[in-house]
């Protein structure tokens, strides 16, 4: 039995007239009845709601409101139990808590209640009741106000809801969010926030945000923050550890929250983890610094690529592999685990890269053991639980794969831009290796190249010299005999084999200015251009030359070449002078990974549409009989400067005459 409905709860009527003990019925306490008093009817027709129940907790009176509130005409509700109208929850509440209290103390205050209208609504009301008692504390009759709170309440449930709504929004972003006072006090953080700082919410609202920094980003959030104004968000880079030391980056916003008076009432900070995007950042500065590299072989290169990927992925071990059939060759490896070394061979289907040719695009695995991979005979013998690879293709065919792994699973899962890291390295490689392989197919053609050239001016010097000999001997033998265009034209052949000997040797130079030169080593340019204007001393001295020279460096470079290049372009300006006394001027300039040096004239100058067609092999701008010459000399300048990884231009001089300028990078 409920206690609303035991005998403890022994309200008796509220009707004046029934006396004490009286237990009226509907029939009697209905105001049909006519036991009401002016004031009982008074009552009914309050504004407010109001009911009154008895010693049985019976409905003696309700007033119109309470009606209109609850949908009923009197008749239907007087001598029913008002706890009937109540929610099953209620009740329970009534029972267990109010009610006991309400006895005690005869009164009750603004009980928030649930009560239910005739039409099945749920309505939220707060009662406000007193009791009268008898000489031994029994209740004999009560009265009720209720308060109609449900829209308040309605509203107030809504915005709870949209309040758990928008943290639970908050929680779940990845971002880190925090709020603070103007002295960094935290007041909210997300889980995110939580998690990067290894916190736990708790400890972290009411301690100080600019406390999770080190001393050099506290002071710089603080002034910030002394900074912030609403409506300006600040945006800026930083890098943190995370709790297990690695280096993490976010992109912070930092911005003012104003109040309803404009005045800044909170801070507030948004943190985006921007890691993977610099990490690739960093991978892919880094791979152009090596591609960039003028010092190291391509075998250094891919050596330095591999640690790259280690670097990136976080792995243990790197292998750059050649496929040969089924055969799995290693060719480049760092840290290489068990039998994986370099010129170690496996059977192509014992490796996990069996996998990687069958796709023929990247894979990655951060923990291999749970995926299908985990299933072939590969794992069962490797054990390797991370792996990130990607076939290398040449020339559009397989030719090995890039891949990186570890025993342990990878300690981060991995994404799609590591698969485009691991892609791009691949690519990287494929093309190094082409570019590699044709490198070596032109060396050896240059070099069959210089062999021809070598032959050929000796066989060909051959029948030139005969011809020259047979002419001389033809001279002498009829000198005097033979008409004066006879002689002429043995003048002409002599001539003329001796200019196809002078383009043979010039061809022959040209030929071996690519590539029959010295190791490169650090030599004095300025010690090679005295050398270079000892050699041109009678030249220069017979055209009343004024050399000017800045300082030169020391550069990376074949001696020999360098005295070739420097003489061939002092003696070109000496050659190609003008009418005004002769200045050249040889400088260098400092651009940080190169030298630029210059040679400058005030001769006749060239005409910007043959600035280019002057570095070909025998073109010249001028006759033989005007200006002596073959027009070989620029293009073995050009030659030596390619082969020092430079380039050669021609600009006008100010004033009059050519600049010729030439960078040599700084190697080694
Ligand atoms: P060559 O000097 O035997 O003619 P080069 O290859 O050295 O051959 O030069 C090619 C052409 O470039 C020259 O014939 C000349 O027309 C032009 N040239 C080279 N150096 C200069 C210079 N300092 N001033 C003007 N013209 C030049």
């Amino acid at each position: 039995m409920s206690y609303a409905e035991s005998s403890v709860f022994r309200l008796r009527a509220l009707d004046p007239e029934a006396g004490p003990g009286t237990e009226p019925g509907p029939a009697e306490s209905s105001p049909t009845a006519g036991v009401m008093t002016d004031h009982w009817r008074l009552l009914q027709k309050t504004p407010a709601i109001l009911h009154s129940i008895d010693g049985d907790g019976r409905l003696v009176m309700v007033s119109d409101r309470w009606l209109e509130f609850m949908g009923y005409r009197r008749e239907e509700v007087i001598g029913r139990r008002s706890s009937e109208f109540l929610t099953a929850e209620a009740r329970r509440k009534a029972v267990e808590k109010t009610l006991p209290a309400f006895m005690e103390t005869g009164r009750c205050d603004n009980v928030a209640y649930e009560f239910v209208t005739k039409s099945g609504e749920i309505r939220n009301v707060l009662l406000s009741a007193t009791a009268e008692s008898d000489a031994e504390g029994r209740v004999l009759r009560s009265l009720a106000v209720l308060t109609d709170v449900t829209e308040q309440v309605r509203a107030e449930r809504a915005l709870a809801k949209s309040r758990t709504r928008l943290r639970a929004i908050l929680q779940d972003q990845a971002e880190l969010i925090c709020r603070y006072q103007a002295d960094t006090t935290l007041t909210f953080v997300n889980d995110a926030f939580c998690r990067h700082f290894g916190k736990p919410e708790a400890l972290l609202l009411g301690s100080a945000f600019a406390d999770l920094f080190p001393v050099g980003g506290r002071d710089a959030l603080l002034s910030r923050v002394s900074r912030l104004c609403p409506h300006q968000p600040v945006t800026y880079e930083q890098q943190s550890l995370t709790q297990d030391g690695q280096l993490a980056w976010h992109e912070w916003t930092d911005r003012a929250i104003a109040g309803p008076d404009g005045g800044i009432v909170e801070y507030q900070s948004v943190a985006r983890d921007i890691t993977r995007s610099r990490r690739q950042q960093l991978a892919l500065r880094r791979l152009l610094d090596i591609t960039a590299s003028q010092h190291q072989g391509l075998a250094e290169k891919i050596d330095e690529v591999i640690l790259l990927g280690l670097d990136h992925f976080g792995l243990e071990s790197g292998v750059m592999s050649e496929i040969l059939g089924a055969t799995y060759v290693v060719r480049h490896a760092a840290n290489p685990i068990a039998a994986i070394k370099p010129g170690a061979s496996l059977a192509l289907g014992d490796t996990y890269c069996t996998h990687t040719v069958e796709l023929g695009r990247p894979v990655a695995f951060d923990h291999v053991g749970s995926s299908a991979l985990g299933r072939s005979s590969a794992y069962r013998q490797l054990r390797l639980e991370a792996y990130i690879a990607a076939p290398i293709m040449v020339d559009g065919e397989l030719y090995g794969t890039l891949n990186f792994s570890a025993r342990q699973p990878a300690g981060r899962s991995f994404g799609s831009e590591d698969l485009e890291i691991i892609a791009l390295l691949a690519q990287w490689l494929g093309l190094q290796i082409q570019t590699g392989q044709k490198q070596a197919e032109l060396e050896r053609s240059n070099s069959d190249l210089e062999q021809f050239a070598s032959v050929a001016s000796h066989d060909l010097q051959e029948p030139l010299r005969t011809i020259s000999s047979f002419c001389e001997l033809l001279e002498q033998r009829y000198a005097g005999k033979l008409d004066d265009e006879a002689e002429e034209f043995i003048g002409f052949i002599v001539d003329g084999a001796q200019r196809m000997q002078g383009m043979i040797e010039d061809l022959l130079s040209y030929a071996r200015a690519g590539i029959k030169g010295r190791d490169f080593e650090m030599v004095d340019s300025d010690a090679i251009l005295d050398k270079a204007l000892r050699n041109l001393k009678a030249a220069l001295d017979r055209n009343d030359a004024v050399v000017e020279r800045g300082p030169l460096p020391k550069v990376c470079a074949d001696e020999s070449q360098m005295l070739q290049l420097l003489q061939n372009l002092i003696s070109n300006a000496v050659k190609f002078r003008a009418e005004a006394p002769l200045r050249i001027t040889v400088t260098a300039e400092d651009r940080g990974s190169a030298w630029c040096f210059a040679v400058t004239d005030n001769g006749i100058g060239i005409e910007p549409k043959f600035a280019e067609r002057i570095f070909l092999v025998f073109q010249r701008l001028h006759s033989r009989e005007a200006i002596e010459g073959s027009g070989i000399g620029l293009s073995i300048c050009k030659k030596i400067v390619e082969r020092h990884g430079g380039r050669i231009w021609v600009e006008p001089a100010p004033g009059r005459g050519s600049r010729f300028c030439f960078i040599l990078p700084k190697l080694g």
